[in-house]
């Protein structure tokens, strides 16, 4: 990878400024009570953080996959949780600014780039997550309207969000029978699950999304009939860029953590740090971290050339940095000892925060699928 260059420098200190102020103060306290800081969403969008690969004219900020990836990655660095839902909410603008008709632009984008409407994607279903095609939610035409039946499970924002793209069948079984639909909150019929309990990311909903009778203008549907997988799956693309760098930035963060830790304490009448066998795993876990960090820069630029690798490399790139990244977040967590374990020091919810990252926005084993599909169809 070449350096960055300055604008990209100067957004990653920016970044890494509001994570700092905005974020890491109360990143433990928001865990524990399961506060979602809305407020403070916002405050990240005037710095252009709601849109960030949306065009400037629409008001995003109009910057590439690389960008993203050093926004997601300095932001997690602060808190993998707000970094990851902010992931989530532009993987919805830009597939709206991407997909979107200059009526649907209009509507919904100036509110999203500001996060004074914040945004959900509804993909998986209680029976239908790996295997996303198999989705049930139904969309059936009616005069000039769709009326959606379904549920949407896992939903990230879920209840807080103002606007939710709904993948829905509105034809035969498979990817191609399925469509893309805009939601807005105040619809009739839509509704939400209770808040679910959850091992990590506490500090977003995760909730239920059911649509009963749910009437949308077909102004509304994204793209055209059969073409909602299609238009999905290349929102995951680049989120998956994004989750991939929001497990860096936490992977960092537990990484440094562990340096001064480690530098502080003493044991056996010298530093640890002093200690080349816990020299040497911090050394792994940087080697490892930083070629997790090259993939993804790599599997960004990718996107943004339009390489038609770009879908395996995004795979490659989710796979290996959220692999890479929990596991040196669990080494930090061991080398702070029993500091590690209590929630006061941070590094136990950043364990925690990453762990799902392996298993969203497609779970490791399917990026795996994704790469060995790509490699079968180059052999042939
Ligand atoms: C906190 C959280 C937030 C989420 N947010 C959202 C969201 O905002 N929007 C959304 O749409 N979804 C969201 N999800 C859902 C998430 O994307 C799914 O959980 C994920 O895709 C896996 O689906 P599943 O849970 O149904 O597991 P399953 O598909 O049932 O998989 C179970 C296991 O089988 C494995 N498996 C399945 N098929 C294969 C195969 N062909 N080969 C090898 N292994 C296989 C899987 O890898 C997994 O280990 C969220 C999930 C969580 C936990």
């Amino acid at each position: 990878m070449s350096a960055l260059t300055d604008d990209q420098l100067a957004i990653v200190e920016t970044t890494r400024d509001f994570a700092r102020e905005h974020l890491s103060p109360h990143a433990i306290e928001w865990d524990r009570t399961g506060h979602f800081p809305v407020d403070v969403l916002r405050k990240g969008a005037d710095l252009g953080l709601g849109g960030i690969t949306v065009r400037e004219d629409e008001g995003g900020s109009g910057l590439d996959r690389l960008d993203s990836a050093l926004i997601f990655e300095a932001l997690a660095g602060g808190c993998p949780t707000i970094a990851a839902y902010y992931s989530i909410h532009n993987m919805v603008a830009s597939m709206i600014d991407r997909h979107g008709t200059p009526e649907q632009r209009a509507r919904w984008l100036p509110g999203l780039c500001s996060m004074r409407e914040l945004a959900s994607y509804c993909l998986t279903e209680p029976g239908a997550g790996s295997d996303a095609a198999a989705l049930t939610t139904r969309a059936t035409r009616d005069g000039d309207d769709y009326v959606l039946h379904g549920v949407k499970q896992f939903i990230s924002g879920a209840g807080s969000s103002a606007v939710y793209v709904v993948m829905a069948r509105t034809g035969a079984d498979g990817a191609h029978g399925i469509s893309a639909f805009v939601v807005e909150a105040d619809t009739d019929g839509l509704s939400f699950g209770p808040n679910e309990r959850k091992m990590g990311w506490h500090a977003q909903p995760t909730r239920q999304v059911v649509l009963e009778g749910v009437r949308v203008p077909a102004a509304h549907r994204l793209g055209a009939e059969g073409d909602g997988f299609k238009i999905a799956m290349g929102g995951l693309d680049g989120g998956r860029i994004n989750i991939a760098a929001c497990s860096l930035g936490g992977a960092q963060a537990a990484l440094e953590a562990a340096v001064s830790h480690l530098t502080d304490r003493e044991a056996f009448g010298a530093r640890l740090i002093d200690a080349q066998a816990l020299r040497f795993q911090l050394a792994d876990m940087a080697t490892e971290l930083e070629a997790a960090r090259t993939l993804v820069r790599h599997a960004a630029s990718s996107l943004d050339e339009g390489d038609p690798r770009a879908p395996q490399l995004c795979a490659m790139a989710k796979r290996f940095a959220t692999d890479t990244a929990f596991s040196v977040a669990d080494r930090a967590l061991q080398l702070h000892g029993g500091y590690g374990y209590l929630a006061d020091y941070g590094i136990e919810k950043i364990v925690r925060d990453l762990r799902v990252h392996r298993i969203l926005e497609g779970t490791n084993e399917i990026m795996r699928v994704i790469v060995a599909r790509g490699l079968i169809g180059a052999a042939r």
